[in-house]
């Protein structure tokens, strides 16, 4: 994951990219500004250089031709045919001579050189006819400066001045001619002293000829100047515009050049400045900025940070405690408000909530402490069942001391075990019966469910529990479960069934008393008609009971009593029911048995009780007798009353013909 920026370096950053956007478009603006304002100053100012520049050159070529125009008109025809003559006139003219320091010709109609001066140029140089001045000077009478060259005797970089000699009637005789080298100081001096920077240079053009008479740099005299299109200034000074402007040179170098006329000979001086060097001051200004600039964002960051970190340093207390606090279980602390500003203001709003937190989980913890109490204390397991996951969400503790599993073990176990496989499908199947009315709305809140169901126990026992639950929808789980008591009810089932067969036997026999045995009489006898099958029943009653009790006592009685039960168990079969029906007279109940089986079985279990003695630690066994009547059911009419009523009548027969026999009724 991408690191996140912290608040600090964020607004530091901000700070600092502010900062330096501003810088640098103020830096920009002013270097604009400066810019326009420099190449404005400095066109004007290189303007007036060249201006004054031309204007010297003007007026020296100016007094150059009138210096050998006043010479000239002192010339006569005679001096043309007869140098010698001239020698006085030019000899006498230092100045002139000194204005043309490479020399003063004469050339008569025909071009012919006709004398030289000084005359210690011993070369007197051939004749001029065949020269451009000349020609022009002999073709319009007017004065002519000719071609910047080689001159043919110097041998180096000059220009011829010719200017017509006349006769007096005004026609044309010669022509007077000075030489200048373009290195004369007296002719281009200025150029040297015109001051155009370092790297700038000042040039006189020609552009009659297309070429640089002669420049700051004497070396670029005579050098042919680039061709139309390669710069733009020079193109428009080449057609006589007279000024200053920007332009991309032959060479390619930005220049800032201004021109001017030198009218009198049609040639124009040039002044040319490379902008970088016009530039350079502010490029150093904007370099001293942004070095200024880097080192002020340096302090500035510095600072900003620093600012910001003591700002933020409440903030940062307050996280790293608040940090610390959600990981301790205590209480949310109150946190110490350390500025007056929106830190503060946080801390103050975080320490209300603290407070109302602190006093929501005091009310929390009461209540649940409550609910432990409760659930935790009373005799009954309460729990709570995820009725769709089949599984425990709480059981108290409660359950350990019904099962010996503690709630922790019954949360790993299966939702049941250690019962029959189909009583765990039962009880499966009656949770998702639950699950689906409440989700149907026909089951929830308020609805109870009581069952007693078997429950394992950890030594292997099997408790019964009565449990009673109620289900609803859970907004945590989203599951619908139930929630629950179970109280263990094994003793109270024990003493119910025990009393239900106290109420089914007799005390003293442990055998059916009256009513259960007339219970059952009636149900096997109902049977008995409905199936056909025979049914007998027995009526017996012990002969002279009175005497045994009234000689050995009741208590002995009672052993007599009891020996019967015993009789009764050895001598009857499973399906046989004995009964007491009070005192010493019994029945037995004898189903699918019809009177002569019956008759036999009478006389076998009378023969057995004559035989049977009560055999007491002191004293003689005690024997005894007992008379019994027969009654069998017969079709499907009567019921056990007639026929109870049947055998006792037969009983009392017995009785009648003498004790210790049977009777069967008729
Ligand atoms: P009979 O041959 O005519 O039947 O003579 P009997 O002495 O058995 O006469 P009867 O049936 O009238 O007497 C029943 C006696 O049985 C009366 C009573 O004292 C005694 N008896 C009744 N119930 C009990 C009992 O639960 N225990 C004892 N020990 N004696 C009882
Ligand atoms: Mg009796
Ligand atoms: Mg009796």
């Amino acid at each position: 994951m991408r690191q996140a920026l912290t608040l600090k370096t964020k607004i530091t950053l901000g700070v600092l990219v502010l900062f330096l956007v501003g810088i640098g478009l103020l830096t920009w603006l002013t270097t604009t500004r400066l810019r326009e304002g420099v190449v404005g100053v400095l066109s004007d100012q290189q303007f007036a250089a060249v201006s004054y520049v031309a204007s010297e050159i003007d007026q020296d070529i100016r007094f150059r031709f009138d210096s050998l125009a006043s010479t000239a008109n002192a010339i006569t025809p005679e001096m043309l045919t007869d140098p010698a003559k001239l020698d006085p006139l030019l000899l006498n003219r230092p100045v002139l001579l000194s204005l043309f320091a490479n020399g003063v010709a004469v050339a008569n109609r025909t071009g012919k050189n006709i004398s030289i001066y000084p005359k210690s140029l011993t070369q007197p140089g051939a004749d001029f006819d065949r020269l451009e001045y000349f020609q022009e000077v002999m073709a319009t009478g007017k004065r002519s400066l000719g071609k910047p060259r080689l001159g043919r005797v110097t041998k180096t970089p000059g220009v011829a001045f010719a200017v017509p000699i006349k006769d007096q009637s005004g026609n044309l005789i010669g022509a007077l001619i000075g030489f200048v080298a373009l290195a004369d100081p007296s002719l281009f001096g200025q150029l040297e002293s015109a001051n155009v920077g370092k790297s700038g240079w000042i040039a006189i053009g020609d552009p009659k000829y297309h070429l640089i008479v002669t420049a700051s740099d004497p070396s670029r005299a005579l050098e042919v100047m680039p061709k139309r299109g390669a710069n733009l200034m020079l193109d428009r000074f080449l057609d006589g515009f007279e000024g200053s402007g920007v332009a991309v040179n032959s060479r390619g170098i930005e220049t800032l050049t201004s021109a001017r006329q030198i009218p009198s000979v049609g040639w124009f001086v040039q002044a040319v400045l490379p902008t970088e060097e016009a530039y350079a001051p502010m490029h150093a200004m904007t370099n001293a900025i942004y070095g200024l600039a880097a080192g002020m964002a340096v302090v500035i960051g510095l600072v900003t940070w620093m600012v910001i970190r003591r700002l933020l340093a409440p903030l940062s207390l307050a996280t790293s405690r608040i940090r610390a606090m959600t990981g301790a279980k205590g209480d949310l602390q109150e946190l110490p408000i350390t500025s007056r500003d929106e830190v503060g203001e946080l801390v103050a709003s975080f320490n209300q909530l603290a407070a109302q937190r602190r006093q929501a989980d005091g009310a929390l913890r009461a209540s649940e402490r409550m609910h432990r109490l409760l659930t935790e204390n009373v005799q009954e397991v309460v729990f709570i069942v995820d009725a769709e996951a089949k599984r425990f969400l709480y059981m108290s503790p409660a359950i350990e001391r019904t099962t010996g599993y503690t709630p922790q073990e019954i949360y790993a176990l299966p939702l049941y075990h250690g019962i029959a496989p189909e009583e765990i499908r039962r009880r499966l199947d009656s949770l998702d019966r639950h699950v689906a009315a409440v989700r149907a709305g026909d089951e929830g809140e308020g609805r109870y469910f009581t069952a007693e169901i078997e429950q394992p126990t950890k030594d292997g026992r099997t408790l019964w529990m009565e449990v009673t639950t109620s289900y609803y929808h859970d907004e945590a789980t989203g599951h619908v479960c139930g929630r629950g008591v179970g109280r263990d009810v094994t003793e109270r089932k024990r003493l119910l069934k025990e009393l239900e067969a106290q109420a089914r036997t007799d005390a003293l026999t442990g055998l059916a008393n009256r009513r259960h045995f007339l219970e059952r009489a009636e149900v096997e006898l109902a049977r008995a008609q409905r199936y056909g099958g025979p049914l007998s029943v027995f009526m017996l009653d012990l002969d002279y009971f009175k005497r045994i009790n009234d000689t050995h006592g009741h208590k002995v009685g009672d052993l007599v009593l009891c020996r019967m039960a015993q009789i009764f168990a050895t001598t009857l079969r499973e399906i046989d029911l004995p009964g007491r029906m009070g005192g010493e007279e019994f029945a037995v109940l004898l189903p699918e048995t019809d009177a002569e089986s019956a008759r036999a079985v009478a006389e076998r279990l009378r023969a057995t009780i004559a035989e049977a003695k009560v055999v007491l630690d002191q004293g003689l066994p005690i024997d005894f007798t007992a008379s019994i009547g027969v009654a069998t059911a017969k079709g499907p009419d009567g019921n056990i009353d007639m026929l109870l009523s049947k055998a006792d009548k037969a009983l009392y027969e017995a009785k009648n013909q003498g004790r210790n026999r049977v009777t069967v009724a008729a």
